[in-house]
């Protein structure tokens, strides 16, 4: 038979670092002590407040369908959540709740963005943005950006990619893969020239609460109404509260666009899961105890890595801002980033994730979401393999 696949779906990458997890997994299915450093996820517990909220709503059998956009209780705690955080002002029909923040930047690109249309993204990006963009029929323009300037765009860089096609700019600070965070200025400068151009803003702010060293989160659609106008927020429960498998995250939006979002998600998932919905209430109105303690867990983590990294030959790495992950620079070691993580995953039996998945192919991805054991057993192991490599 032969199978005709839609244009849509065989202009898909296939996922690089896939070949990387599943020969690391099947090393460790093989008895071998894998150490990964490939997890996009917190190593920590979801709260158990929010569990138990989750389970009591089972309990109480609120097991049926709710409206496709979110319970009105949960788009109001997260209008709340804006209001009180970034001090937005966002009526609760701004607000649709999606399956995971993954899902809620496909929303806003589908709804937003067809044939003809180009979407600027700042690489190293989040490998997803771009293949959804294509999945929208539309065109992304990537911006190369490199460790020399923390992995930021300049606001001459974004007003040189815009053109009257230009739809959407995508913005993720604190960023995945790189931990980089813009200062409240560059948002400002970056913001400025979108709303000039009348270009959208989707802004991923998913890991706006894991920050180190001081730096500030400040959300663009803050900067002012016309901002506001021109900006969709994309978060979610994943990072901050470590819900990864929950599948819950949020768009906040202009009007029109949410209705359109919610049209979008009405006819394809229909609502999040019922009862994990009342799990992500409680994590917004609940208490933020756990916060602290993860943050000063990962700073802990960051800084040793860090270090660690900068005194092996061949590397270099700016140090993270925020979110989990390091983004250490290989240039030198002669290799790209597959052959890299290939021969140390072979060799050293360490997981880590080649730049190249996300559009940087001087660099790997290592997330310190693991344990500190870990992280001094891997970056041993690194260490060894780079010194092991010819200059
Ligand atoms: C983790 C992540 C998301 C959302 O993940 P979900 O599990 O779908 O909520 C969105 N953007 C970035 C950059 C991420 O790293």
């Amino acid at each position: 038979m032969n199978y005709k696949i839609s244009h849509r779906a065989a202009s898909l990458a296939p996922s690089l670092t896939l070949a990387i997890d599943s020969k690391a997994k099947q090393m460790k299915v093989e008895g071998l002590d894998v150490v990964g450093f490939g997890a996009g996820e917190p190593d920590f517990d979801t709260p158990q407040h929010i569990k138990d909220a989750c389970a009591k709503a089972l309990a109480d059998g609120f097991t049926k369908y709710t409206p496709a956009a979110g319970i009105p209780e949960l788009r109001q705690a997260i209008a709340d959540k804006h209001k009180r955080e970034n001090g937005l002002t966002y009526k609760p029909s701004q607000i649709i709740v999606s399956c995971g923040g993954k899902h809620s930047c496909y929303n806003v690109i589908l709804a937003t963005c067809q044939e003809g249309d180009e979407v600027i993204i700042p690489a190293p990006y989040w490998l997803s943005y771009p293949e959804m963009v294509k999945l929208a029929g539309a065109k992304p323009v990537i911006l190369e950006t490199s460790d020399q300037t923390e992995f930021k765009v300049t606001p001459a860089q974004l007003r040189a990619a815009i053109t009257p096609r230009t739809r959407l700019f995508v913005l993720n600070s604190p960023s995945n893969p790189t931990g980089s965070v813009y200062t409240p200025d560059e948002i400002k400068a970056l913001g400025d020239i979108c709303v000039e151009k009348g270009v959208l803003i989707m802004s991923d702010e998913i890991y706006e609460h894991l920050l180190y060293d001081g730096a500030q989160h400040k959300s663009v659609a803050s900067l002012s109404p016309a901002h506001l106008e021109h900006t969709i927020i994309v978060h979610g429960f994943a990072k901050a509260w470590s819900m990864t498998g929950w599948r819950l995250g949020w768009c906040a939006a202009p009007e029109p666009i949410a209705k359109a979002i919610d049209a979008v998600q009405s006819h394809s998932t229909s609502n999040p899961t019922s009862f994990a919905q009342k799990g992500a209430v409680a994590a917004l109105t609940g208490p933020q105890d756990h916060l602290p303690r993860w943050l000063a867990e990962f700073s802990k983590r960051r800084t040793y890595a860090f270090n660690k990294l900068n005194a092996m030959p061949g590397i270099s790495c700016v140090n993270a801002k925020g979110a989990f992950y390091l983004f250490p620079n290989i240039a030198k070691t002669g290799l790209k980033s597959a052959e890299f993580c290939a021969k140390l995953l072979e060799q050293e039996k360490v997981a880590a994730v080649p730049g190249i998945a996300f559009g940087a192919d001087d660099y790997i991805r290592l997330s310190y979401a693991t344990s500190m054991a870990n992280i001094e057993k891997g970056l041993g192991r690194i260490e060894n393999f780079c010194r092991g490599l010819k200059p």
